[in-house]
């Protein structure tokens, strides 16, 4: 699918929902991707990208900025304690924020070099054990930690709904736990699921293989 068939259904699925056009920003999911791949969207006027590792970020990204400086990425993988400097060097918003201790990491990085990328707080919103997030019955008094303790404004929540459940009730909860927190960043939805989403309110998509083609592991 075209970059412009996948904003024309964002456009339709936000008129849909009644909700104005823009509300949704796409985030590009360029994992594995081959370069040629990225370069093709960049030239489409496609700016904002989204990666799930920071090692291979790192890899790839400095040379496109050099090139598009304006480019705004987000970090949407699991973030280790130890990447945690280089994460907050290299991208403009993290959405995995899920523990005390990667939040204490996280708030020396940014006074360490002067950077605030955007904070999105991650929510296992189906409690699986295998997968990142905060789990939702400890979501409120993560994030009043997250604000108290660090003086975080935390810009939105993310989840990733279990992969053989309907998306639906995963998205209802994770807009549920934002909206009684008064945080207005909504990211969810990815390829087979991103209208849904933005029926539910999301704000941002994280869609990779429909915009790209499959990923060759
Ligand atoms: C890979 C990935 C996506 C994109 O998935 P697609 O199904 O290819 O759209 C979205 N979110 C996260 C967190 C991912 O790791």
């Amino acid at each position: 699918m075209s970059l412009e068939d996948v904003r024309g259904r964002i456009r339709a699925a936000e008129a849909a929902a009644g909700r104005p056009e823009g509300a949704v920003t796409l985030i590009a999911v360029s994992k594995v991707q081959p370069l040629a791949r990225i370069e093709t969207a960049l030239e489409a006027g496609q700016r904002v990208f989204g990666e799930n590792k920071v090692q291979e970020a790192a890899g790839k990204w400095p040379g496109l900025r050099e090139r598009f400086p304006d480019v705004t990425l987000h970090l949407i993988g699991p973030l280790q304690t130890n990447k945690a400097k280089q994460a907050v060097a290299l991208f403009d918003a993290i959405q995995t924020l899920d523990r005390p201790k990667l939040a204490a990491k996280l708030a020396d990085a940014m006074a360490a070099t002067g950077r605030a990328p955007a904070l999105f707080a991650q929510v296992n919103t189906g409690a699986e054990p295998q997968k990142a997030g905060v789990l939702p019955d400890d979501a409120d008094a993560f994030i009043a930690a997250c604000r108290r303790y660090y003086g975080f404004e935390i810009a939105g929540l993310m989840a990733i709904p279990p992969v053989d459940e309907p998306a639906g009730p995963h998205f209802r909860l994770l807009a549920e736990i934002a909206a009684r927190n008064g945080i207005a960043g909504l990211s969810m939805g990815m390829s087979d699921d991103f209208e849904q989403a933005i029926a539910l309110g999301a704000t941002h998509v994280r869609v990779g293989s429909a915009l790209f083609g499959a990923r060759a592991y």
